[in-house]
């Protein structure tokens, strides 16, 4: 009686770039979960459709179709469902929206009702959250996992000329709590050192958290990471990593990289001679998002130099596209956005595809955010010991790591730090 779903209710919110986004309750007799999707800027194009109500309300940006669609067409088909059978609640949302690609539905509304009916299964369960969605991953080894700060921004998430997208600092001390520490500690440094370089509004921030001075040159944004690193104490403790979510600055079959138009073979050795110069351990979306073969390239060199190539915009979290990318070779690392294919089950599947082709997994977040910190318990849950969750300010950034927080005082003794996941130069 009390895991079945006696009401779900949607609504239009707003996230943190101030677009409306969906929100959802599900309701059993006692409980209640409530989930809030997040959204991309550069999406990949094989990723789920985000359903948007075009027209001239909040410049077309609307979700009232995808609120309306979860409440008149999906909350009268789980109402009397048992909350805690993930699978087939899912399996029932994929049947419902009938596309391939959730166009009907919306993958934003589906997507709310999975994570909203997971989160009331785990209270109705009497389970922390971590350790339910660890069940429905069928893990048994609960990882914090390694943040992979975004403390510079470029690309689409910031209104700069830096054509990289992320430069993120990834802290490797002992504990997560210790990590976070030196994070945040070297995020501030570099503030203050963007600020003597180069003024005021230099450290204003981008979408992700992180800072956005004008810098037209990916090595200008290297040096300033290392300079951080190197002021604040944690050289070796701190890595680099980047995403530069190429297919943005992919131009008429060149890459428009530091300004000057390349090919893939230039930017290929552009990508070796920074690996060799920075203590760099992962490159996402180093090629834009078709050119399987770029990634294959890039990835025989990394290998050597023990650096992550991550599928994001080219696998975009999808079995299909995750199996092209085996088979290619193209990548060992997927990242994980549950939006990008709009259910648990088949994000769960995403990864479980990965880890058994012996890819590593990074959790992530994205660019438009809420302060709800599914990604935080669904990292731990999945073991994989990464999160890629933005710079270590902005509310909706900060719940993810905050909630990282509860659960390694929680886990006590027994929390594993995910550095030992990572293999390292
Ligand atoms: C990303 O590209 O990895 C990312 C988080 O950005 P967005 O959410 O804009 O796709
Ligand atoms: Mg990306």
């Amino acid at each position: 009686m009390n895991y079945k779903i006696s009401k779900i209710k949607a609504r239009q919110v707003l996230d943190s770039r101030g677009n409306p986004t969906v929100e959802v309750d599900v309701f059993t007799r006692t409980w209640r979960g409530r989930a809030k999707v997040p959204s991309g800027a550069s999406t990949g194009v094989h990723e789920a459709l985000e359903l948007r109500d075009g027209g001239d309300a909040f410049g077309g940006k609307g979700v009232s179709k995808a609120v309306r669609n979860i409440n008149r067409k999906i909350a009268p088909k789980l109402k009397g469902r048992d909350v805690r059978r993930q699978k087939s609640i899912d399996k029932l949302l994929i049947e419902l929206d009938a596309s391939s690609n959730k166009s009907n539905l919306g993958a934003n509304a589906i997507l709310g009702v999975s994570l909203a009916c997971s989160k009331a299964g785990a209270h109705a369960s009497h389970k922390r959250y971590y350790k339910y969605l660890a069940r429905k991953c069928k893990n048994k080894r609960l990882v914090l996992p390694v943040p992979f700060m975004n403390v510079i921004n470029g690309g689409e998430h910031a209104d700069n000329d830096l054509c990289i997208q992320e430069f993120m600092i990834v802290p490797l001390m002992k504990t997560y709590g210790r990590s976070l520490q030196a994070a945040v500690e070297t995020f501030h440094i570099l503030k203050s050192i963007i600020h003597k370089k180069y003024g005021k509004g230099a450290t204003n921030v981008g979408d992700e958290g992180g800072f956005a001075p004008n810098l037209n040159k990916v090595r200008d944004a290297l040096d300033l990471l290392v300079e951080a690193i190197k002021e604040a104490g944690y050289e070796d403790k701190i890595k680099i990593a980047m995403d530069a979510a190429a297919s943005y600055f992919y131009k008429e079959g060149k890459y428009l990289y530091d300004k000057k138009k390349i090919t893939k073979n230039r930017l290929i050795k552009e990508y070796e001679k920074l690996m060799k110069r920075y203590p760099i351990i992962s490159i996402e979306d180093p090629f834009q998002e078709e050119d399987f073969e770029a990634f294959a390239e890039l990835l025989k060199v990394a290998k050597k130099q023990k650096v992550m190539i991550v599928g994001d915009d080219l696998t975009v979290s999808n079995v299909n596209r995750i199996s092209i990318a085996v088979k290619n070779k193209s990548c060992n690392c997927l990242l994980l956005k549950v939006n990008q294919v709009g259910t648990l089950t088949e994000a769960i599947d995403a990864a479980r595809l990965a880890k058994k082709n012996r890819w590593k997994v990074m959790v992530s977040h994205r660019s438009g955010e809420t302060s709800d910190d599914f990604i935080a318990d669904f990292a731990v849950g999945l073991g994989c010991g990464m999160i890629k969750a933005g710079a270590p300010d902005r509310g909706e950034r900060t719940s993810k790591y905050n909630e990282l927080i509860r659960i390694e005082e929680k886990l006590g003794k027994r929390a594993v730090y995910g550095k030992s996941i990572l293999r390292l130069k």
